[in-house]
Formats: C-alpha cells, structure tokens, sequence
C-alpha cells in the first residue's frame, strides 16, 4: 500500500480545515495496524503522532491526600475474594496502605457513635455506600494522538468506573508506556497503576523476530528495559515455534505472556496447543473454538473471505459455532480440563465484540454524545481502513448469528469459571463503540449474562485481575482485594452493585422514586481511592467532558452521535456526601 489509507485523507482534510495537528490512525490493537501502516506506508514525521500524548501532571485540587490517617465510615464491605459482604465497617487507611478494618455497629441499628480511631486527618462518611477493591482491567491500549490529545482521556474515564489498575497490550510504544506507568507510581498524574505488555519485537534495534533464538533475544531484553510481559498476535514471524520459545523465555525472566490468538495464525497455534506451551492468558475468544472443531482442522471460510475485508472478518467468525463440539459434549469438557490444568487464564473481553450482536445499542449508548471525543466517534465510522469498523451492511442476520455465537462463549466462560479455572475482565476500548471505563462496566453486565454471580464477578475483576499480572513475577498481589496491608486501592458506590451493575456506569441509571412517581438518575462511582489519594469521581467525569466538549470547538463529526438528555440529573444523594 503506498497511498495514504483513506482515514488519513479524510483527516488531513479536518485537520486542515480546523488547523489543528494531523490526526492519524489508531496506534494499537490486536491486529489493528496493518503492516503497510505500521512499516512506512505513512508519512515517518505522522508516526510520531502514532503515540499517545502523555498526561499532564497531577494539577493541586486533582485528588486528595495521601493521608497520615483516612478513615471511610460506616460502609459495607465487598472484599474481592468472594467472601460475603459486611457492614457497617469503618476503613482505616494510613498512607497508601490499609491498616485496618473495623466492624462498626449492626444492620438496622444507628451507628455507634465516637468511634476509633478519632484522631484521623481525614473522614469519608460514607454511611450506607459500599465498597469494593479498585477495579483492574487485563486488556488495556491507550488512545493515539487521532483518538484524544492525550492519555488523561482515558485514564480520567478508567478510574471515574473504579479501575485502578490497567496492564496495557500494549498502552504505547514501550518507552512512552515505562514513563507514564513511573509517573503514575510515583503519583505525579491522574492514572491508574500500570503493567507494561509489549509485542514480540517492540522498541527494540535488534530487528525482525525471524527465529525462536531471536525471539529469546528480545525478550532478555525487555525483562532489562521494564517491560512486564508478551501479547502476541499470531502474526506472520509469531510462528508456533517462535511463540513457544517466547514463553518459555518469559517465564525464565518473570514475565506474563497472553495472546490475541488472530485468524491468522491459529490454525497453527490454537488455544490447546498454547495451553500446552504454557501461555499464560488467552484473550477474546479466538482460539478456543478452532481447539474444538468437529470435522475439521481449519474453519471453513466463504470463498470469498479475505482477512483484509473486515466485514467478512467480523461476520464470519460467528460461523463457528455450528462446526465445534458445543456445550455438554466430552470434548467441551475435555478441552477447560486440559486448560485448567496448564493453569491458562480466559480473559474474554465480551465488550468489544458486543456491537456485532445489537450495533444500534452500541452506536446509541448513553454515553457517546458527552464523553466520546469527535475524533474517537469519527473512527468509530464504518469504513474499509478503520480497524473494527467493520459496519458495511450489517444484517439482523448477521446479528443472530452473532447472538447464537455469544451464547456458546458465554458457556465457555461460565464453564470454565465452574470447574474452578480463572476468568478476568478486560475490555480493549477505543475500537467498535467501546468508550474506556464506560466498557469495563458493560463487561461486567456481560459476565452476567455468561451466568456469574455477582461476587464471582467482582472476584474477577479484582483478586483474578491481580494475580494474573503479579503470579509470573513470582509475587503476592498487593492489590485487587480490601485486606489488611494492602495498598489502598478501593472504589466507594452509593448503590450496592450486587443489586445492580449498571448503577456503575459513569451515566448511572435511571429509576421510578415511588415516593416522587418521578425517574431519577443514581449511581455512578463516589470516590475511587488509588495509593491512598481520593479522588472525585463525578469531577473526573466532569474533566472529561470539559475536554470532549473542547475538542468540538474544532474537530467536526459528519456523523454526529447520539445526544442523550441528561435529565433526570442525578438524585441529590450523590452529591450530599461529599467530604
Ligand atoms: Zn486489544
């Protein structure tokens, strides 16, 4: 491909018209770039613009603390391991630890009053809130330069739903991301903590991964240059051989490894063979149905199909589900046995293939009119260069195909979640409709639908999240559940999210007050707590607002979204609590 690719084009006409920087397309997702675009095909000074802009410093006023002494009174406690809720308890955080946790009175009864500890430098009352562990998010790409001026988009949207931890596959180009990921331990942004997942080959001199002995090159190299882990792709050079080595490599220098097991390469590297090379985490859903194939090795594709039309891509991966050994047969059963037992971790991401199955939901979410940024809603788009705007005539039938599809993953899932194997939340927003933190709260629906409880839900967001990054570094997790010593990374919500996941949504959700007889708007995440720093959650969703609303003033959207009134407002209580 040597013309620019017709996003570009259509850019540069925005960006000329509005004088503002060029715009260009995404930087990083599975599969997303192709390689004409990633090796030259695109002007070399516009792949600088590729990256994501860093994040400005955290401002005075942007979170409060850490504190000698926090203490969050009069919650109930949803602890992340499974355990039961309780409550009232009183939260005691010093600095960025939890020292303790304290029971602070009985159901129904009024709080005991003047309780320890009384010489905190700071109070939360947060009577009749919950709170759960911060959120973590397996699967994670920042926005490029062509999706939002800079990283704080998304890190405001992530912690605004409570999750503060993200591993990124990759967030950026491994310098960028080892900088943002110091910046945010050392608490200098406004961001979530980070783990740092990189492709076969990134950022380093050393050339193409044409070898196992050179895949093991790198990856001795990225153990030196604060690079967490692999995600691989299946992509031309990951041959089986190639992402055999790698792992075995990753695991002799402490690192995780998780594949996108594409199209492209799964016919040679499927979701067993992986287990039995010992990858780590399985991503989407790629790889899993081509391991159970009935009569077959390799799907059978329209003669037609070609990789490059997305809208064969996208619409023909839900044809599978009539050539495997479904739900209940031995083979089914057989393959989350052999997966179990090679400890491999099932990180579905439902989220970002949702739109294939309801697009007009996706396209018309609460959400897209205030927070989607101009440029992100125009690479929504359908177009044929646009990754995962694969919308060129969408059907009801391929829809129902998709829906049949998903009922298969689900039980997959579920499945595996019920012999005891580890499922975790991620999301991969920026493609396909999905808005960060908006989409870690659509995963969390969906785990539903796949038949979780909710606690089993929230133990897979937060306890399974944190071992999945902190088990290939041979260390305990020091986040994912609210526990003594921990560090304090904690989400406080008004509504009980047992009851109701979708009262997490940044947009809340709206509800009959049966003593008014009028709908009101609840819920919304209170206070995300990271390192021991509070920080306003509503605010942080105000600051993104404020900064799609800026990007208006001069980017246009042929294709407007969506706007959804924002009446009803949110219903008082949220508001009144604040410390
Ligand atoms: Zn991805």
């Amino acid at each position: 491909m040597s013309m620019l690719p017709r996003a570009i084009k259509r850019f540069l006409m925005i960006s000329t018209a509005a004088g503002v920087a060029l715009a260009v397309p995404a930087f990083a997702h599975d599969d997303a770039v192709p390689e004409a675009k990633a090796s030259g095909a695109i002007p070399a000074a516009s792949s600088m613009a590729l990256q994501p802009g860093a994040a400005p410093r955290r401002a005075a006023g942007e979170g409060s603390g850490p504190f000698r002494r926090l203490v969050i009174r009069g919650v109930t406690l949803i602890d992340g391991t499974g355990s039961v809720p309780r409550g009232p308890v009183d939260i005691v955080i010093e600095g960025n630890r939890i020292a303790d946790i304290r029971q602070a009175g009985w159901p129904g009864l009024p709080p005991a009053q003047n309780r320890e500890p009384r010489d905190a430098d700071e109070e939360i009352d947060a009577t009749g809130m919950y709170v759960l562990p911060g959120f973590v998010d397996l699967h994670t790409h920042l926005p490029g330069k062509d999706k939002a001026p800079d990283a704080s988009y998304a890190y405001k949207l992530w912690l605004a739903h409570g999750v503060t931890t993200v591993r990124g596959v990759p967030l950026g180009p491994p310098a960028f991301v080892s900088n943002e990921k110091a910046r945010s331990a050392r608490n200098e942004i406004v961001a979530p903590r980070m783990f740092n997942y990189q492709t076969l080959g990134a950022g380093w001199s050393g050339g193409r991964i044409s070898s196992p002995d050179k895949a093991r090159e790198w990856v001795r190299w990225a153990a030196k240059n604060d690079i967490d882990g692999i995600k691989f792709f299946g992509r031309e050079d990951e041959t089986a051989a190639v992402m055999t080595a790698a792992i075995d490599e990753a695991h002799k220098n402490r690192m995780g490894t998780v594949a996108h097991l594409s199209q492209t390469g799964v016919s040679n590297f499927n979701g067993i063979v992986a287990g039995r090379a010992h990858l780590d985490t399985i991503t989407h859903f790629y790889g899993h149905m081509e391991s159970l194939l009935k009569d077959h090795t390799i799907q059978k594709f329209s003669p037609d199909y070609n990789f490059y039309n997305e809208q064969y891509r996208f619409s023909e991966v839900a044809d599978i589900k009539d050539e495997i050994y479904g739900p209940d047969t031995p083979e089914w059963w057989d393959y989350l046995k052999e997966q179990k037992e090679n400890h491999v971790t099932f990180d579905p991401t439902f989220n970002i293939y949702a739109a294939s199955r309801d697009l007009m939901r996706a396209k018309n979410a609460d959400w897209q009119g205030r927070y989607t940024t101009p440029q992100l809603w125009n690479y929504f788009q359908s177009t044929r260069d646009n990754h995962g705007s694969y919308f060129f005539d969408w059907t009801s039938q391929i829809e129902t195909k998709w829906k049949g599809f998903y009922q298969n993953f689900f039980k997959l899932i579920h499945d595996y979640n019920q012999i005891g194997g580890r499922v975790t939340v991620g999301t991969d927003s920026g493609f396909i409709y999905k808005v960060y933190g908006f989409a870690y709260i659509e995963e969390l629906e969906l785990f539903q639908e796949a038949g979780l409880t909710p606690l089993e839900i929230f133990r897979s967001a937060t306890v399974n999240g944190a071992k999945t990054i902190m088990e290939p570094k041979g260390l305990e997790p020091e986040f994912g559940a609210v526990r003594r010593g921990m560090l304090a990374d904690l989400v406080v919500v008004p509504e009980n999210p047992l009851n109701n996941l979708k009262s997490l949504y940044g947009t809340g959700y709206v509800r009959l007050n049966p003593k008014t007889n009028k709908q009101e708007r609840v819920g919304g995440v209170r206070y995300t707590i990271k390192d021991g720093i509070v920080y306003d959650a509503p605010k942080l969703l105000a600051d993104v607002a404020a900064m799609v609303d800026r990007e208006k003033q001069t980017v246009p959207t042929p294709v407007a979204p969506p706007i959804i009134s924002p009446q009803p407002l949110f219903a008082a209580a949220q508001s009144s609590t604040a410390p």
